[in-house]
């Protein structure tokens, strides 16, 4: 498997402000904000994309959900936010190390991906 940046960020071969880290996850900051607070739950061990999950990773996952919860209340934001997971290029994935997106501080309500599914 090829690494990627966020692999070496998890490793901490590239200094990175951990917002919380724990034994099987670490939290950033996106370096390129798509809203007010946006941030990333990454795993240390590296699952390419959520399709390449197996059942053994199931408790990884589910973690990494637990993780998102409790940083974004941590975050001041608890009461609204968005989780992304993309998927694969057609999914808009540019990093291929599995990663959850929490978005928020700008409505939400209101942009192309609630108009698609309203
Ligand atoms: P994807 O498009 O794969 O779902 O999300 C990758 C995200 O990682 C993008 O939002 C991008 O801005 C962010 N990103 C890419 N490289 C870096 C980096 O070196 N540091 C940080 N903090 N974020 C990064």
């Amino acid at each position: 498997m090829t690494d990627t940046i966020f692999g070496k960020i998890t490793r901490g071969e590239i200094p990175s402000d951990f917002i919380y880290e724990d034994e099987h996850c670490v939290v950033i900051h996106d370096i390129n904000p798509q809203a007010p607070t946006h941030v990333l739950v990454i795993p240390r061990q590296p699952i390419p994309k959520l399709v390449d999950a197996e059942p053994e990773d199931q408790s990884l996952l589910g973690h990494l959900l637990l993780v998102a919860g409790k940083v974004a209340n941590d975050l001041g934001v608890g009461e609204g936010f968005r989780l992304v997971i993309n998927n694969g290029e057609g999914g808009g994935q540019t990093v291929f190390h599995l990663h959850l997106h929490i978005l928020a501080g700008r409505p939400m309500g209101e942009d192309e991906l609630s108009a698609q599914f309203a």
